[in-house]
């Protein structure tokens, strides 16, 4: 089940300037690192961050909670440029069997972004803007002036 998924999500292999062996395009290896808990918690104190998140399940409908999975990438890339956001779907993908993955940048640094439904465990997550939580933010916000 989630093979499928994952092979109808990843872009097509064979893009000269992107090879296969978790180089990527400026011929560096990626190199990410899966946040501690207590990172995530730090990531999630913040309210850019937050306003953007896991929301649905594409395959069952649950609407959380979710199983979030965070990378930090080491290095600096530009990563709205489709050839470096192909690189690491790719390396996500070959090396941590994640088909479905989003790009953050906060504070300067690059995150890729990953979550698994609760319910059907599947990581076809929809994300979108979390506007409640968002509100919810400023209110606390508010609250503690
Ligand atoms: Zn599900």
């Amino acid at each position: 089940m989630l093979d499928e998924v994952v092979a109808c999500m990843v872009p097509p292999l064979g893009k000269p300037s992107v090879g296969d062996d978790g180089r990527g395009p400026m011929g560096k290896s990626l190199r990410v690192e899966e946040l501690s808990d207590d990172e995530v918690k730090e990531l999630e104190s913040d309210s850019k961050f937050r306003s953007f998140g896991p929301w649905q399940c594409s395959d069952c409908g649950h609407k959380g909670p979710f199983r979030r999975r965070l990378y930090r990438i080491h290095g600096k890339y530009e990563l709205t440029d489709d050839a470096v956001q192909d690189a690491f779907r790719r390396h996500m993908y070959q090396h941590h069997g994640l088909g479905n993955i989003f790009f953050r940048t906060i504070a300067d640094t690059g995150y890729v972004d990953t979550a698994f439904c609760g319910k059907c465990d599947s990581n076809l997550i929809v994300y979108d803007l979390l506007m409640l939580d968002a509100a919810k933010f400023l209110v606390d916000k508010l609250r503690s002036k």
